[in-house]
């Protein structure tokens, strides 16, 4: 029996999605979010519903996991696991990061894989979707064990990807020096120098701007959604949580802006410089963060008006906008509440689904602005999208041009946004929007290219 109601066909989706994997809560929520504000338009588009699209978009392609043996600086074994989930091709080759971080597990992956598919179709670059990683801790380690893990890694994977295939990028625990570990590997086992990861240095292959691209790309988006109001960053009160690369180019743009951020945090805590970081403190940041690898308490050691504060979230901090760029599920809806409660008006995720399902539900209901983040923080995945089209074209786009492409595919996506989620009384919800006008291409191309 076809369902006939919204509701129906969410109970439908989630009974079956529960039930052939009820172990992996991230993605039952990621689903469950993406399910419920796409039924109603599921069923006034039949040609959705008949073919089983959403039943083969919840499912992915391909999934790979495997055994990573690495050995320690004393000469110890360790085993980890790597894991590729490849979600769907529909609309170019699998393409999503690699999370290194002991979290990781299959139902993680599956649901940053199945973000990863919306969010890379919203870019409008032919990107399919997919997510791998390790429960690797790259913490505590030296260079050298890192390389030698990302070598075992490599060693595996790259049977699985190619520039036309599958290509990864980092997130979580992978920057720059482990992209570069990984991409060296690939390259000797391969013997080929192509675009087959994605963030790599500047002088072997990487692009401008994508270091920087996500955070960017969530203060140009944030910016959008501040015009619809009269607003700017100019003079606003920020809090951002993280202190990775997300953190570090959220704030850099923010600043640039106008803008005064007085939080960043890691997973041990938060710290408050109600002064507002500037240009000269978060050039500590980033020494402290990507060269010696510290916490972010010791910003306190050289700046002794601000406050620690140890395992708490920033989100008791008044502030006008809030940019989450740490990790999943950071937002409560009490910390919502009282996000709200102190005055913020717009919520733009720089990470992938830090908002709880309680969260989102006081932004709705409060109808502040709130952008989800497989809108808001597609500037990464877009700028990897421009590294492949440089690679494949053998040459390298100037600083400002790559930044000009961003900006403009950051706008294309909030234009998409109100397109399909602007409401009848005038409010727009961007969650709604992500999700529908993400469906659609990847959802038509299915269709197109029949059952596979
Ligand atoms: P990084 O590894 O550079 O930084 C992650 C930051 O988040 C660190 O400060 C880390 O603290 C903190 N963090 C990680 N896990 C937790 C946790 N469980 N609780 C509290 N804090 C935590 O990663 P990125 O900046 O690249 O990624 C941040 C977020 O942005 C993720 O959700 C990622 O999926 C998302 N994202 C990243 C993109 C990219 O281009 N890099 C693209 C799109 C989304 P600590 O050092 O203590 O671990």
């Amino acid at each position: 029996m076809l369902p006939r109601t919204p509701e129906k066909l969410v109970e439908l989706t989630m009974s079956k999605v529960m039930a052939r994997d009820p172990g992996q809560r991230e993605f039952h929520q990621a689903v469950h979010e993406v399910i419920e504000s796409l039924a109603p338009f599921i069923l006034q588009h039949p040609q959705y519903l008949t073919p089983e699209v959403f039943d083969r978009i919840v499912e992915p392609e391909r999934v790979l996991m495997f055994r990573v043996p690495w050995m320690d600086d004393i000469g110890r074994v360790h085993v980890n696991r790597g894991f590729r989930v490849e979600m769907n091709s529909a609309i170019g080759p699998y393409k999503g990061g690699l999370r290194f971080h002991p979290s990781v597990n299959l139902g993680i992956l599956k649901f940053l894989a199945f973000e990863q598919v919306f969010k890379n179709s919203l870019t409008g670059l032919p990107l399919g979707g997919g997510k791998g990683g390790s429960d690797f801790d790259p913490k505590m380690k030296s260079d050298n064990e890192v390389m030698r893990f990302c070598q075992a890694f490599m060693a595996e994977l790259q049977r699985h990807i190619g520039p036309d295939t599958d290509v990864p990028a980092g997130d979580i625990g992978v920057g720059g020096r482990e992209v570069g570990f990984l991409f060296g590997q690939y390259k000797k086992l391969r013997n080929e120098f192509t675009g087959t990861l994605t963030g790599k240095g500047m002088n072997w292959g990487g692009s401008f701007i994508r270091p920087e691209a996500t955070g960017y790309g969530n203060v140009y988006f944030a910016q959008e959604m501040l015009k619809t109001r009269d607003e700017s960053f100019d003079g606003k009160i920020i809090t951002i949580s993280g202190s990775g690369n997300v953190a570090q180019f959220t704030t850099e743009k923010a600043i640039e802006l106008g803008g005064k951020v007085v939080t960043l945090s890691d997973s041990s805590g938060f710290i408050h410089d109600p002064d507002g970081i500037d240009r000269e403190k978060l050039d500590f940041v980033m020494d402290l963060k990507n060269n010696k690898r510290g916490r972010i308490k010791e910003y306190c050691s050289t700046y002794k008006h601000a406050k620690y504060f140890a395992n708490r979230r920033p989100w008791g901090i008044a502030c006008d906008i809030a940019l989450p760029s740490a990790t999943e599920n950071e937002i409560s809806g009490n910390d919502a509440k009282s996000l709200i409660q102190n005055g913020c008006i717009c919520i733009a995720e720089g990470a992938n689904m830090p908002s709880t399902p309680e969260a989102i539900q006081h932004y709705m209901g409060n109808k502040v602005l709130y952008a989800p983040g497989k809108a808001s923080n597609a500037g990464g995945v877009a700028v990897s999208g421009l590294e492949m089209t440089q690679n494949s074209m053998r040459l390298a786009w100037t600083r400002e041009e790559v930044d000009q492409r961003l900006q403009t595919i950051m706008k294309s996506i909030h234009q998409i946004c109100l397109k399909y989620g602007k409401e009848k009384d005038g409010f727009v919800n961007y969650e709604k929007g992500a999700n529908i006008g993400g469906f659609v291409k990847v959802a038509d191309a299915m269709l197109a290219q029949g059952l596979v």
